[in-house]
């Protein structure tokens, strides 16, 4: 198939990698020159307008930073689809700003799925993320094979929104989880537990997490980890911040009582807002190692 790929950041530029090595061909667009450059030197065709990238394709997958640049994006490029061409978006965004995105698509004569993603960076090269899709199920038949060389699992959620509702449920434990790690990991570090113990004994244990077993903050036991590498994302802070305000509005729209999940966004907001956005959000180890003298 032909697939247009707007975003080559850090989770759509190995995205975009792996759709070219499974056959696909790929026109992509991104703003940013070093985003353009790696995505060439995988096989990339890249285009210099978000519009030139969707013309004359079967799907179009943007991968953007957030739902107000998904919704630019949809009215910049949509009457430049041809008819009927398969919108994804694996941003995570807003349920009513995917379901928006949905409404702008079908009026333009296009079809939708919203497709958000867990798995991180290491997921996206290795092309096993989890995919949490939106939709019809004959619209996700029909984008099997675009989601298949990017993907370890592909789970229908139900209809438009509802791949973002999961995702933000996800993300929610996430954070709640990497703070616990951390809370844990400097506990034992201070007891003279050593990181690589700490790991051996808890990544096999029932404390086992994505946070700790593929995430760990602490460098050493996981080498692909972003402690290894002075927290250089990987998953960035500002982007998790984003989705734990996006999950604050959910549990409050809800009304759902969520006393530990409002304290960790809270914890995550600060950190943020006081420069640490750009770091992976393991890095909030480096908070909770700063609170105790
Ligand atoms: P990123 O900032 O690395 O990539 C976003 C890219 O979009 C950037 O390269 C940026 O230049 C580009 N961009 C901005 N405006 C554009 C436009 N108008 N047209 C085309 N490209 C444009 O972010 P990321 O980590 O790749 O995350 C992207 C999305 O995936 C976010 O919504 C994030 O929440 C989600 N996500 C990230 C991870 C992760 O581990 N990084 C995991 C799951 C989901």
């Amino acid at each position: 198939m032909k697939i247009g790929f707007l975003g080559l950041g850090n989770m759509g530029g190995p995205m975009a990698a792996n759709l070219v090595k499974g056959g696909h061909r790929v026109v992509g667009f991104d703003p940013v020159e070093s985003a353009q450059v790696a995505a060439g030197e995988h096989g990339v065709e890249v285009v210099d307008a978000p519009s030139a990238a969707v013309a004359d394709v079967d799907a179009v997958i943007t991968m953007l930073p957030n739902g107000a640049l998904v919704l630019a994006t949809y009215d910049e490029v949509l009457a430049a689809a041809r008819p009927g061409t398969l919108f994804i978006d694996s941003s995570t965004i807003a349920v009513d700003d995917a379901r928006q995105a949905s409404a702008r698509a079908d009026a333009a004569g296009h079809r939708f799925l919203d497709a958000p993603v867990s798995g991180g960076v290491v997921g996206a090269e290795a092309g096993s993320l989890t995919f949490m899709v939106g939709g019809t199920e004959e619209d996700l038949e029909a984008a099997r094979p675009v989601f298949e060389p990017m993907a370890g699992r592909i789970v229908h959620c139900g209809e438009t929104g509802n791949g973002q509702v999961a995702k933000l449920c996800n993300n929610l434990i996430l954070a709640i989880s990497m703070v616990g790690v951390s809370e844990a990991a400097v506990m034992g570090e201070r007891l003279g537990l050593s990181h690589q113990a700490f790991y051996d004994v808890i990544s096999t244990s029932a404390g086992q997490c994505w946070a700790l077993n593929v995430n760990c903050p602490v460098p050493g036991p996981v080498p692909t980890s972003p402690a290894n590498r002075d927290f250089a994302p990987g998953f960035a802070t500002a982007l998790m911040n984003k989705d734990l305000g996006l999950a604050m509005a959910a549990l409050e729209s809800t009304g759902t009582d969520a006393p530990v999940g409002t304290l960790v966004a809270d914890l995550y907001r600060a950190f943020s807002e006081g420069g640490a956005g750009g770091l992976d959000f393991s890095a909030i180890i480096n908070r909770v190692r700063q609170e105790v003298a």
